[in-house]
């Protein structure tokens, strides 16, 4: 699996599709996944902060987000395949945990947003086991709402505070569980509450 570096963030040059299919893979093994969308505003928020900088070196994967990403790479003389937005990944995920019966978690948003969300997914992809859902309006550090995530025992956790609250999070659930794939979603919620 090869990287592609842009501003010392290590993109995972695969498509769409070999991003779900490795992410399936990581799902069946039961190996616990931070994975990470990064658009070029995420790669410059990451320039001028070093914790969320160090933060994303330790996601196990980063998809490159945005036409600008693929731009940069071109312009270094280290191309990469295809832009993968963050959205389409997350709907491919979708897909997938319907097609598998698998268990997702969605935490974020607000309230009446989540709400909406979910009653779509539950039309859209009716063979998803929803794990569980929360709004994402509460102290981020209260380590009893990292708990209730725990125990919904998700295979996906979709983390939608918008960037860099959802991956300071997401770092912080992963130390706490052994298996599942955690991304932030941004304000994706938004799009598919309607
Ligand atoms: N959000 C949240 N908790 C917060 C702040 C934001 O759940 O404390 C949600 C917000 O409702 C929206 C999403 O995070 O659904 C993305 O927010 P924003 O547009 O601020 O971030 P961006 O999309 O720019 O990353």
């Amino acid at each position: 699996n090869n990287k592609v570096t842009i501003l010392g963030i290590p993109f995972d040059n695969m498509t769409r599709k070999e991003f779900l299919s490795v992410l399936y893979k990581r799902m069946e093994d039961k190996e616990k996944t931070f994975l990470v969308t990064a658009n070029p505003e995420i790669v410059m928020f990451a320039k001028s902060n070093e914790d969320y900088f160090k933060l994303l070196l330790e996601a196990d994967f980063i998809a490159p987000d945005g036409i600008g990403v693929v731009r940069a790479a071109k312009t270094l003389n280290t191309p990469i395949k295809e832009r993968v937005p963050g959205f389409e990944l997350m709907l491919g995920l979708l897909e997938l945990a319907n097609m598998e019966g698998k268990r997702v978690y969605f935490i974020g948003a607000k309230e009446d947003v989540l709400n909406l969300t979910i009653e779509n997914v539950k039309k859209e992809w009716p063979h998803i086991e929803i794990a569980g859902y929360h709004h994402g309006y509460f102290d981020h550090d209260d380590p009893e709402k990292i708990q209730m995530v725990k125990e919904a025992n998700a295979d996906i956790v979709l983390v939608a505070f918008g960037f860099p609250r959802q991956e300071e999070w997401i770092k912080k659930y992963l130390n706490e569980v052994e298996h599942g794939i955690a991304v932030g979603v941004g304000g994706s919620f938004d799009v598919i509450s309607g």
